[in-house]
């Protein structure tokens, strides 16, 4: 079974149409791209996936659950994501970023974890440690203290990342996560989100305009224009389909 299935979606804002009959599979485990140019209509895909609008038509199945129409739901269902534009909580340290989600998910899961040993009964000090664990697969423990608005551009986008993870998603959606960052940024967080993966075995959605970013990082690439998914396969066959190329060419 596939972890999030998406058949015949369509979204029209207005007179626009954002999306045309979209159809998007993840199997569990992978780590899938959606590339294609500005205004094609992936940003509007993840907002379908977390129920920010509601689509026009079709179908969104995640873990074998109809999401279709469960608006604002979907993080106690296992989807965190991260967003085009940064939204940290600017005023908050570091280490409160990802400690928030982190009571999120406690609360939401009162019943698994009473079941598992209640986890908000480990108190200040265990949530701590498990947020500086995850603050430190991003080289983030040293600002632990700092304000999140003082960190640098490159440093508050990983942040973001990890402060998704903190809710301990099943689906990590991300949204030009390498957008703003320097190629030796990039490179790290490409290896940074490959690590994600393998070590809480989630599956992984990303958006990205980095064309080269995508070919290296992922195994199944969708690519859309003008609302349309107009290409899906690997990273070889993304390369060599004319349609592709004319969409980055046309640009
Ligand atoms: P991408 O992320 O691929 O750059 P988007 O999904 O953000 O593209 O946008 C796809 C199209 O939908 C664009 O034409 C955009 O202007 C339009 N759109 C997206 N969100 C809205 C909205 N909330 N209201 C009106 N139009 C929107
Ligand atoms: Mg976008």
């Amino acid at each position: 079974m596939n972890l999030l299935s998406i058949k015949n979606l369509s979204k029209n804002f207005g007179g626009i149409k954002a999306l045309i009959d979209v159809n998007i599979e993840l199997k569990k485990g992978s780590l899938t791209g959606l590339i294609g140019p500005n205004g094609a209509g992936k940003s509007t895909v993840f907002n379908m996936i977390t129920g920010i609008y509601p689509p026009s038509s079709g179908t969104i199945t995640f873990n074998g659950v109809n999401i279709t129409t469960k608006p604002y739901k979907n993080t106690k269902l296992g989807i965190a994501r991260t967003f085009q534009n940064i939204r940290l909580f600017k005023n908050l340290t570091v280490l409160d970023n990802v400690k928030i989600p982190e009571h999120l998910h406690v609360e939401y899961g009162i019943l698994s974890s009473f079941l598992q040993g209640p986890k908000y009964l480990k108190g200040e000090k265990a949530e701590d440690n498990e947020a500086i664990e995850l603050l430190k697969i991003f080289n983030l423990d040293k600002f632990k203290m700092n304000l999140a608005k003082n960190l640098p551009y490159g440093e508050q986008r990983k942040l973001e990342i990890a402060r998704a993870l903190a809710t301990k998603p099943l689906l990590l959606l991300l949204d030009e996560p390498a957008a703003g960052m320097n190629p030796q940024e990039t490179k790290e967080l490409l290896d940074t989100v490959k690590f994600v993966r393998d070590k809480f075995n989630i599956t992984v959605f990303l958006i990205e305009h980095d064309m080269s970013f995508v070919m290296e990082l992922c195994e199944d690439i969708y690519v859309m224009d003008y609302g349309e998914i107009i290409a899906h396969g690997t990273p070889d066959e993304i390369k060599r389909n004319p349609k592709v190329i004319a969409a980055y060419l046309g640009e």
